[in-house]
C-alpha cells in the first residue's frame, strides 16, 4: 500500500484527504513528523504553491530525518475564485483580510469571510458565480535525489467545485469559506451540508479522484 505524506499544517484538509482516499493508502502528516515546515507560498498559481510545499517537505523526508518512510509527499494547494471580484481572492484566499493592511501569515477564516462578504455586498444577487480550486502536486521521496530531481517528478491532479456566495454565513462544519459557499445542485452550504456531501463534490475530493484513477 503506497504511503503518502500529507504536507500541509492544515487539520481539516488531512481529515477531507484521509476521507475521500479510504483505505488504498497509509496515509501521514505533519503530525507523525513531529515537525512544522511553512515554506513561503510565492507562486502566482495554485500549481506553483503546491509544488513549493510537496518539494519542500519530499527534500527533508528523503534525508530521512524522521525516519517515516513515506513514498509520496502530496500537497493540496486551493482557493476559491469569485467571478465578481476577478477571480480574487484566489491563491490569496487563506491570507486575504492580511493583504489590507500587509500583516503577514494566515488571516482568521472569519476575518476573511467578512471581507468577502464586504465586497460583494454591492453586486446584484444573480453574479455571486464563485468556484473552488485544488491543484495537487504528488511527489516522489526519493533519497539521495535532489530536490530538483524530485520537482521536475512531481505530478499534479486538478479539481474545481462550481456554486455561488451566499449573503451571510451559515453552518457550522467544514473551514475557511465553506460556510459561504453553496455548491451548484444545492441550496445551503458546504458547512451546512456536511463532510459527507462535501467529499462527493468538492474541488478536493475530484482532484483527489484524478489522483487515484491516475495512479
Ligand atoms: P492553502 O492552505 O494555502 O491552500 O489555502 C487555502 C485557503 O483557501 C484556505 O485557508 C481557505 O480559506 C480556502 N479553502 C481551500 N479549500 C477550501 C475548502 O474546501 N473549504 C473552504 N475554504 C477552502
Amino acid at each position: 500500500m503506497p504511503t503518502l505524506f500529507i504536507a500541509t499544517g492544515n487539520a481539516h484538509k488531512v481529515q477531507e484527504i484521509r476521507a475521500v482516499l479510504g483505505s488504498g493508502f497509509t496515509v501521514l502528516s505533519q503530525k507523525d513528523a513531529n515537525v512544522r515546515l511553512e515554506p513561503e507560498e510565492t507562486g502566482a498559481t495554485f500549481a506553483e504553491n503546491a509544488q513549493i510545499k510537496a518539494v519542500t517537505w519530499a527534500a527533508y523526508l528523503a534525508a530521512d530525518v524522521c525516519n517515516l518512510n513515506a513514498q509520496f509527499v502530496l500537497a493540496d494547494d486551493s482557493g476559491l475564485e469569485v467571478d465578481a471580484l476577478g477571480g480574487a481572492p484566489g491563491v490569496h484566499s487563506a491570507r486575504f483580510a492580511a493583504l489590507d493592511d500587509g500583516r503577514k501569515g494566515n488571516s482568521p477564516d472569519a476575518e476573511n469571510n467578512a471581507k468577502l462578504l464586504r465586497l460583494l455586498a454591492p453586486v446584484p444577487d444573480g453574479q455571486l458565480s464563485a468556484r473552488f480550486r485544488c491543484t495537487l502536486a504528488l511527489t516522489p521521496v526519493t533519497p539521495g535525489a535532489t530536490a530538483g530531481k524530485m520537482q521536475a517528478a512531481t505530478r499534479f491532479f486538478d479539481g474545481t467545485c462550481e456554486g455561488r456566495i451566499a449573503r451571510e454565513a451559515a453552518g457550522q462544519r467544514g473551514f475557511g469559506y465553506d460556510p459561504l459557499f453553496i455548491p451548484e445542485g444545492h441550496a445551503v452550504s458546504f458547512a451546512e451540508l456536511g463532510e459527507a456531501v462535501k467529499n462527493g463534490l468538492s474541488h478536493r475530493a475530484r482532484a483527489l479522484a484524478r489522483l487515484q484513477a491516475g495512479w
